[in-house]
């Protein structure tokens, strides 16, 4: 096709779709497994499915304090049954005598032959018998065997992200120890010879053109979030030579190198000469805002993934692509965070011809709403927000339209 006449040059920017799966595609799992300790598990992706050998709650159980009864000797209220076993949690049961109650306490097994638990609050002491005020209904109060886990169960599959509650669900299966996927190990570095380090000039002595490394402290979190083993390479400078150094070293013994700035093609941004002459490299222009630049290589065994130097587009650019890749990497399954619909308290009436990522958060009133400053520099706004809006290409915004929101706990879990 030619173009219109007088039209500037199409750029081709590759939407986030195309790169994303792109570079899923070149996220193998990494090989081998580990067995950690249950209690080490948190926010490592299981190796092996999980199988229960055992029903959970292993028998019928009390749900709460007061006696097991039969049904059909409770007629009527009123009735008086004779005290024939006591059950404390943790304790065997005897069968249930005929035309008695037990006195049971909550997570103690039910005996043979009770249909029902009647509360303690519903009853009244007499003496070694029981006076039962309100007739029970079958199976009331009583915790199945299995109903949470039976025997055979798949509890967890391979691939899922381990958190708190599956730890919880590993051990109430008789788990101690988990095979869980490697940690990637991520080298990280900063380029930008404007960058210093917190704690190494102070505030008060800050040459003009100078800033703070921001991007190190979060990209460094968020690594480890992942469950990644990071080597810190700190700052590199702004020199074809130290950065070949810096990533020739780095691509020895690890599965990513990650690096933030310098991915543009100017004079300044060496990091793309420097992997093409130790490796492979593609500059990627993605139709995201913020975030566009973006670089994905490979040196020797290791992959390497270039951030851009904003500190916001860095921010969501690993949220959107790096994340998924990690925890590809880890054989897991859910990589696409859940977006929920909701309504604009805003408008945007200039849309950006590519996908924006709108720094939002929801208001009281069950809606959404946008930080004033979306510059793709204000970190702020990244603070302040509780996720993104997904806006799509070319599409304005006005108050009241439903909107894509992508929780940020869903990307920093
Ligand atoms: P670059 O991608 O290297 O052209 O950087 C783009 C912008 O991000 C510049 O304004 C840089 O000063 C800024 N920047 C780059 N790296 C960092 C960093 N690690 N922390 C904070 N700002 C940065
Ligand atoms: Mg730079």
């Amino acid at each position: 096709m030619t173009q219109a006449q007088g039209a500037p040059p199409r750029t081709a920017l590759r939407p986030l779709e195309d790169a994303l799966a792109q570079l899923l595609g070149f996220a193998r799992p990494l090989a081998g497994t580990h067995l950690v300790s249950t209690f080490d598990a948190d926010g490592r992706v299981l190796a092996r499915e999980l199988v229960s050998p055992l029903q959970v709650p292993p028998q019928d159980n009390s749900s709460m304090d007061g006696y097991a009864v039969r049904i059909e000797e409770i007629p009527d209220e009123g009735v008086s049954l004779p005290v024939s076993q006591r059950i404390p949690a943790g304790s065997a049961a005897q069968p249930l005598v005929p035309a008695t109650a037990a006195r049971i306490f909550t997570g103690a097994p039910v005996p043979e032959g009770a249909d029902a638990i009647v509360m303690q609050e519903d009853t009244q002491p007499d003496g070694d018998r029981v006076r039962i005020l309100r007739v029970p209904g079958r199976g009331q109060w009583i915790r199945r065997s299995g109903e949470d886990v039976r025997k055979g169960d798949v509890v967890l599959p391979a691939g899922s992200r381990l958190g708190p509650a599956a730890l919880g669900l590993a051990a109430s299966i008789g788990c101690e120890q988990l095979e869980v996927a490697p940690r990637p190990r991520v080298a990280l570095f900063s380029t930008g010879d404007e960058l210093v380090m917190p704690g190494q000039v102070a505030p008060a002595d800050m040459k003009p053109g100078a800033i703070y490394n921001s991007n190190r402290f979060f990209l460094r979190a968020l690594l480890v979030r992942l469950g990644c083993e990071v080597t810190d390479l700190g700052i590199v400078p702004d020199r074809r030579d130290a950065t070949i150094d810096a990533l020739s070293r780095a691509a020895q013994s690890h599965d990513l190198i990650l690096t933030s700035g310098g991915v543009s093609v100017g004079e300044e941004d060496h990091i793309k000469p420097a992997v093409q002459s130790l490796g492979s490299l593609d500059l990627w222009q993605i139709a995201m805002k913020p975030g566009k630049p973006f670089a994905y290589g490979r040196i020797k065994d290791a992959h390497f993934i270039g951030l851009p130097g904003n500190p916001v587009s860095s921010f969501v650019t690993f949220l959107l692509l790096v994340r998924p890749f990690l925890l590809k990497l880890q054989g897991g399954t859910q990589l696409a965070p859940k977006a929920i619909r909701l309504p604009a308290h805003f408008s945007l009436p200039r849309a950006d011809k590519r996908r924006e990522f709108l720094r939002a958060r929801r208001t009281a009133e069950g809606g959404v709403e946008l930080f004033p400053n979306q510059s793709s520099g204000v970190l702020t706004s990244a603070v302040w927000a509780e996720g993104l809006v997904d806006n799509p290409p070319g599409q304005t915004i006005a108050r009241g339209d439903t909107v894509s929101f992508i929780p940020l706990a869903e990307l920093l879990a």
